[in-house]
């Protein structure tokens, strides 16, 4: 069984988690472009373990094959956006199995960063559990009609039709099952600064988050 307690991670992590489409991957991702961390989006870990398991027709439960069958550089080259993906990875992430299989992958990375300097992780549980000792959080945000609308404004982007209410169900039923699951629920850690993007832009998010980093006093700003 994991001990979730006790991992202390020994290079710098900013630990990013929110709701689905808030902003956080956006963020993560600027962020650790402006202080030159490497950056994890968690979630694609889970869509291949999705892909792995509907079209490798890999069983969930043989975590074992699982392991054998990951390749990152496959994370890179696979569509992991499709809705059928989507779907599937929320709802596989409620399985312990699974997280348990993930946990280390992550804490490896927060270890061994390819840049060697630190990184910023950003997912569901990050803060809560993966990696606790985190030495920012943040719990990133927006209004649901907002999440849609932004949703709609990617299919649209993909040349795909969307229909306000369908997107808005499942973004719904998205967030539901994060935060009602047993094992890892989407919830804010108490140290976690909480950021709401529904009016503000990827730009002033990212001045905002980088103004909350510098007033921690936890990481000392270097390549702003
Ligand atoms: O962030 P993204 O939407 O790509 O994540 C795909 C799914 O993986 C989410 O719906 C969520 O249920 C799950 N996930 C998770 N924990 C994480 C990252 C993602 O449960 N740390």
């Amino acid at each position: 069984m994991q001990n979730y307690k006790l991992f202390k991670n020994s290079k710098p992590v900013i630990a990013i988690d929110g709701t689905c489409i808030s902003g956080k991957g956006t963020l993560a991702k600027n962020i650790a472009h402006q202080l030159n961390f490497d950056h994890l989006d968690t979630g694609l870990l889970y869509r291949y373990l999705a892909y792995l398991i509907s079209e490798k027709k890999i069983d969930e439960k043989n975590t074992l094959e699982l392991k054998q069958k990951f390749d990152f550089d496959e994370i890179k080259k696979v569509d992991l956006r499709t809705e059928k993906i989507t779907k599937l990875s929320s709802i596989i992430a409620s399985k312990k199995k699974i997280r348990d299989f993930l946990i280390d992958i992550q804490r490896n990375f927060a270890d061994h960063p390819p840049s060697g300097i630190g990184s910023v992780i950003d997912g569901r549980d990050i803060g809560t559990v993966v990696i606790p000792l985190a030495e920012v959080k943040f719990f990133i945000d927006a209004n649901v009609h907002v999440r849609t609308k932004r949703r709609q404004y990617d299919l649209s982007e993909k040349g795909e039709a969307s229909e306000y209410n369908q997107v808005l169900k499942q973004i719904v039923e998205r967030d539901n099952r994060d935060k009602n699951r047993k094992i890892s629920p989407l919830l804010m850690h108490k140290d976690a600064l909480l950021i709401d993007t529904s009016e503000l832009s990827k730009i002033d998010t990212l001045k905002l988050a980088v103004k909350l980093i510098d007033r921690s006093g936890k990481l000392k700003l270097i390549n702003r």
